[in-house]
């Protein structure tokens, strides 16, 4: 079983230099074996050139028990997550370009333009800045961690989990995918929006699919405009800049906006200036 995990991580880490979602040294994989052993990349070496001899094995305190090479700086963050979410067999982190593009651009990533994103990740969280390998960086992940499978870390790159290497690698590759589109569409000129009532469709498509949803569960969230997370990403300084889906409630520079109100005070002053004339 071991060599077969370590060559499936190897054939991620390739998958992930090929797409160019890890340039140089970047990015990490890691399988949790058993209670207390984790498979893991090491540090200094391009993903897509790994082989199985390079992987490092680590407990579940972070203290490297096997391998010739030293393991990935980042391994706090992949053990933290993995304490608080027993089911999760492996995490990966990489810097894919367009998703962190979101994150360097501190812009939210908007809901409601693709069906495939609305059932399979619903709204990506952001986590604030902090130094990569720090135990901080590791703790931004807690308070999403329950509600997600993959997110964003500011000024930084992706993190995304699962019950196997090739499915904690889909989301982060389902992620980028999404932000390029984002990108594209931007660039012609137009994004298009489901209504709500589309939205309230895919969400009950996906309560018959079993998959669960943090806007389904919590009291007060629209559904449509990123509120589940909404408390991390105001702290870490994101909003809606370029992407402003309709009725969107804050553009994250910390004036609260409404879209209605704002229309319906333009309306008034122009009905006012008509009548002057
Ligand atoms: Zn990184």
């Amino acid at each position: 079983m071991l060599e077969q995990i370590k060559k499936e991580i190897c054939d991620i880490g390739d998958r992930i230099y090929k797409k160019g979602f890890a340039t140089g040294n970047d990015g990490n994989i890691s399988y949790r074996l058993n209670e207390n052993e984790v498979v893991c990349t090491p540090t200094m070496i391009s993903k897509g050139f790994m082989t199985p001899d390079d992987l490092c094995i680590v407990t579940m305190n972070g203290e490297q028990i096997a391998g010739k090479r030293k393991m990935t700086s980042e391994i706090k963050l992949h053990l933290t997550l993995m304490k608080e979410l027993p089911e999760v067999k492996s995490v990966v982190h990489c810097h894919p370009p367009y998703a962190t593009a979101f994150g360097i651009a501190r812009e939210l990533i908007p809901l409601g333009v693709m069906p495939e994103i609305e059932v399979q990740l619903g709204e990506v969280p952001i986590v604030h800045y902090a130094i990569p390998g720090s135990q901080e960086l590791a703790d931004t992940i807690l308070p999403i961690a329950h509600k997600s499978r993959v997110c964003v870390l500011a000024n930084h790159g992706t993190l995304s989990w699962g019950d196997t290497v090739e499915h904690a690698y889909w989301w982060t590759e389902m992620l980028d995918g999404y932000c390029r589109l984002l990108m594209l569409a931007h660039n012609l000129g137009n994004v298009g929006y489901f209504s709500r009532q589309d939205i309230q469709d895919l969400l009950e498509l996906k309560k018959r699919w079993n998959l669960t949803d943090p806007r389904t569960s919590l009291e007060g969230i629209d559904i449509g405009d990123n509120d589940v997370f909404r408390d991390l990403w105001e702290k870490a300084g994101f909003g809606h800049r370029a992407f402003v889906p309709p009725g969107t409630k804050s553009n994250g520079l910390g004036n609260a906006v409404d879209i209605d109100a704002m229309t319906d005070i333009i309306a008034e002053k122009v009905a006012k200036k008509l009548k002057e004339k």
